[in-house]
């Protein structure tokens, strides 16, 4: 299914696609069992494009559409969901800078973002600010030309290879008391503690961060003074769609592998395919799968053609992230036992589902901001 791509975007989807498969299937394995970060792919993904694909041209980047941009992540997906978000983070964190960045701070940064040195990170969450980023209590004081800020997030991905954190940081009291800032990860005042003993997505990096006295300079601003949770939220749009796209994917291997299961299964004398009750699994994979990647390429068409996205993003995440669990379920189910091990490759993929209804923002705050805009 190409969504009208036209020979170009066709070349760039089939490349991704090819190269995820004949590389990343075999690797996710490796990061999963071993819980160890994929950090060492960045220079080939890095090599590919991928790291600079939401960046323009006149920086360097490829200018990717978002309908061609989420095709990609789909496909990586299908390989290796650690690998897709890792890359929709840095990419959206590239998107950030280039809208609200200075000139001067895009015309440093942006020539190398496609460089697996530039690794970027979002970093919004703390311990005791999830689905309300209005409630960080990391601090930023305005100190002659720089910025200090002194704080800790919590959950951020690719934080351990990462060099450039966005992080939103208080200079003042309520919404509007919040900034988004540049922050360079090598500064000495930035400490990384890796979280360990994830679910699943083992391959993506994620840890807390300490920032004591940490030095950004006052060019390094996001934006305005007070923007940046609309910032955070305007970015996170983008991110949704980056995050169906991740399930979409996940889905789509979650339908190979059972289908293919149920082929070569044999079961009373037949193979399991030849009974309906795996028949409708299979069927109702099919369409969940067909439905998610229309509302995901709906939400990205909106946001190339300039139009309101916010809501059709929701909702492809929303779905998306909840059938890619349903779809993961019925895969692990058609295996029967062998889905429960680590042997075949759905016990793995009904683990890397389950964050998808977590990360940038719950199904439940899907909801609510769905709910939100039908009520005007
Ligand atoms: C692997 C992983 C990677 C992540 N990467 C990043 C990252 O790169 N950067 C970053 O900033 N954050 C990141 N996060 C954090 C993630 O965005 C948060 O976990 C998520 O927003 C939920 O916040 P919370 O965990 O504090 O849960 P809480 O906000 O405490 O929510 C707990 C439960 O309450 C529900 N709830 C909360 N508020 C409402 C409400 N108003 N109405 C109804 N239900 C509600 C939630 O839906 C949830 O079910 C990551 C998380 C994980 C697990």
């Amino acid at each position: 299914m190409y969504w009208h791509l036209d020979e170009d975007q066709r070349f760039l989807v089939e490349a991704a696609r090819d190269y995820a498969r004949a590389e990343l299937i075999a690797k996710d394995r490796v990061w999963d069992a071993t819980e160890q970060s994929l950090g060492d792919e960045l220079p080939s993904l890095a090599e590919m494009g991928f790291m600079n694909m939401r960046v323009r041209e006149e920086y360097g980047g490829l200018g990717c559409s978002m309908v061609v941009y989420s095709r990609i992540l789909h496909e990586l997906a299908y390989a290796s969901p650690s690998v897709s978000v890792t890359l929709s983070v840095h990419n959206m964190v590239g998107e950030v800078l280039q809208k609200y960045g200075s000139e001067e701070l895009r015309r440093q940064m942006l020539p190398d973002w496609g460089k697996a040195e530039s690794l970027g990170t979002f970093a919004i969450s703390e311990a005791d600010a999830g689905s309300d980023p209005s409630s960080i209590q990391t601090r930023a004081e305005l100190k002659g030309d720089y910025y200090v800020l002194d704080g800790a997030k919590m959950w951020i991905t690719n934080a351990l290879s990462g060099r450039w954190f966005m992080t939103l940081a208080r200079t003042g009291e309520g919404k509007k008391g919040i900034c988004a800032f540049w922050v360079d990860g090598n500064d000495p005042g930035v400490e990384r503690l890796e979280i360990k003993g994830k679910t699943g997505i083992r391959g993506s990096e994620t840890a807390a961060l300490h920032y004591t006295q940490v030095k950004v300079p006052r060019a390094w601003l996001l934006g305005e003074d007070g923007q940046g949770l609309e910032i955070a939220l305007a970015a996170l749009d983008g991110g949704r769609i980056g995050i169906a796209s991740q399930a979409t994917g996940i889905m789509e291997a979650c339908l190979d592998e059972m289908t293919s299961y149920a082929k070569q299964r044999v079961q009373f004398g037949h193979p399991i395919a030849e009974r309906q009750a795996i028949q409708f699994m299979i069927a109702d994979s099919a369409v969940e799968l067909e439905a998610a990647r229309a509302l995901t390429l709906h939400a990205a068409r909106l946001r190339d053609s300039g139009e309101p996205y916010t809501q059709a993003a929701a909702k492809a995440k929303l779905f998306a992230s909840e059938a890619a669990n349903r779809v993961a379920y019925r895969a692990v189910q058609v295996h029967g036992g062998a889905g429960y091990v680590n042997e075949t490759r759905v016990e793995r993929l009904a683990r890397d589902a389950r964050v998808t209804t977590i990360y940038e923002g719950t199904s439940e705050i899907q909801r609510v901001v769905i709910g939100r805009g039908l009520k005007g």
